[in-house]
């Protein structure tokens, strides 16, 4: 009998293999050109995949911990992780 063994970096990231958003990341990142309409778009319907997501747990507490600066994670956008962590907005 085989076992595998996961490296670290495959065991700090296994959660994400359950994620929802695993094959459609643009929607959870905002291109720096992108009009500020679409960006609500686009955070509005990655949340909503959020709410659906068995690891959202996961994904939140690992983009607080790592203080993910970009995107949507666990269901919060970036300005809302920005804001409940007490920093101002960089990006
Ligand atoms: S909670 Fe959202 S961002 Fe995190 S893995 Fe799930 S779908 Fe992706």
């Amino acid at each position: 009998m085989q076992h595998s063994v996961l490296t670290e970096a495959e065991q700090h990231w296994a959660w994400a293999d359950l994620g929802r958003c695993r094959d459609i990341p643009d929607l959870f990142y905002n291109g720096e050109d992108e009009a500020k309409a679409t960006r609500r778009r686009k955070e509005a319907a990655a949340k909503k995949l959020c709410g659906r997501c068995p690891v959202i747990d996961e994904c939140l507490r690992h983009a607080t911990v790592n203080r993910e600066l970009y995107g949507v994670w666990g269901g919060m956008t970036e300005a809302e992780r920005h804001r409940q962590a007490g920093r101002l907005r960089t990006g």
